[in-house]
């Protein structure tokens, strides 16, 4: 079924007003799967026409596009992509910004915590010591990776970890939105083996002293750059200060295509948006900023990496994973964030005009708007 654009609309409109707890019966969920197909395959040709202008244009392992020297491919994204997978050690459960974007947006300070002197590895609660059991016992993964709210707000706690998983040969990178990180901090971390940094540089609008911190922190870790959800606000401000962040000594920049869950959607209600594979939702902004970030770096010869960081990269990392882990055939963890659909968000790209669907054709018998109640 190719559902117009009218049709789409009046059906989500329809949807957006039903009571929270009410189903949709299966021949409305066609209906709904159509539309977000629709949007997709709109969204698609888009993606397609500007991938097609990038110049010298590369791709991981068919996992993944970017742009740039082979060498400067963070060794973390490598992990992800086709070693192990993303193995996650969780610490700090609070942050110093508040991002409009963040997935816990308004939850920032009602985080669940890891538990004094424990860490969370791969879900199970460690103390420091355990390291050297949990290294005795299971097989190393290829990289693991810090990803719980701001670090350096104790980053101190930290170097003991690094430390023995670094002296267990594990490739380690760390997220951090800069604004604590100092020449001291920055050394120390880098001492105690800290592999790699991702500053994410939109947390602040690309502040002076973050992009600063990032130059201080290129001349202490084997890789530094920059991983950040692609935004208006971002593209704009990377643009006022592209030089100096150019010149920082970074590696790489990975462009992370924003995705919305129950906490930030309602930070970008009113944008256009679109459903990824019956998975994360988007604003279509986000991608279409990267790949003209991708076109540009290519053309200006930048001398760092750009990596498109898309949901189809989200896609393949989940592959990759449960591949690792020995799932059958077709598992992945990847899907939809939310529990129900918000049909109401999608209605400013239905009701756009100058977004228009590929092909469309008549609802076919019984699934008019006036046919059913199915
Ligand atoms: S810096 Fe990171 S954890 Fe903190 S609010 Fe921003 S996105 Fe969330």
């Amino acid at each position: 079924m190719k559902i117009s654009k009218k049709d789409a609309l009046s059906w989500f409109e329809f949807f957006a007003s039903l009571p929270e707890e009410e189903e949709l019966m299966p021949g409305q969920q066609e209906i709904a799967l159509s539309a977000f197909a629709q949007i997709e395959a709109a969204v698609k040709a888009k993606h397609d026409q500007l991938l097609s202008e990038i110049p010298n244009l590369k791709m991981l392992a068919g996992r993944t596009y970017y742009i740039g020297d082979d060498g400067l491919f963070p060794q973390g994204c490598k992990s992800c992509l086709l070693g192990t997978g993303l193995s996650a050690v969780r610490k700090t459960n609070r942050c110093n910004a508040a991002c409009r974007f963040c997935y816990d947006y308004g939850a920032l300070d009602r985080q669940p915590p890891v538990g004094e002197g424990m860490w969370e590895i791969g879900g199970t609660k460690f103390y420091e010591d355990d390291i050297d059991l949990l290294l005795s016992i299971q097989q190393k993964p290829t990289g693991i990776s810090y990803v719980y709210l701001e670090p350096f707000m104790e980053i101190e706690k930290y170097y003991g970890v690094i430390r023995k998983f670094h002296q267990a040969g594990i490739h380690q990178h760390m997220y951090t939105n800069g604004i604590n990180a100092n020449e001291t901090n920055l050394r120390a971390l880098a001492e105690a083996g800290l592999n790699e940094l991702r500053f994410n540089l939109g947390a602040t609008n690309c502040s002076d002293k973050v992009i600063e911190s990032m130059a201080i922190a290129a001349q202490y870790f084997p890789a530094v750059g920059i991983e950040t959800p692609m935004t208006p606000e971002f593209f704009d401000s990377f643009q006022k200060k592209k030089d100096a962040i150019l010149s920082s000594g970074i590696r790489f920049l990975n462009c992370a295509e924003l995705h919305l869950n129950e906490n930030n959607i309602d930070n970008y209600a009113g944008e256009n948006l679109y459903m990824c594979r019956q998975g994360y939702i988007s604003p279509i902004f986000s991608r279409n900023l990267t790949l003209r970030l991708l076109r540009q770096a290519s053309e200006e010869h930048w001398p760092i990496l750009v990596h498109d960081c898309s949901n189809r990269t989200k896609f393949a990392r989940d592959l990759n994973l449960k591949a690792k882990e020995g799932g059958w055939f077709g598992q992945s963890t990847y899907g939809c964030e939310f529990a129900k659909l918000p049909y109401e968000y999608f209605l400013p790209v239905l009701r756009d005009e100058y977004f228009q669907f590929l092909e469309e054709e008549p609802m076919p018998k019984g699934f008019g708007l006036t046919d059913i109640v199915l």
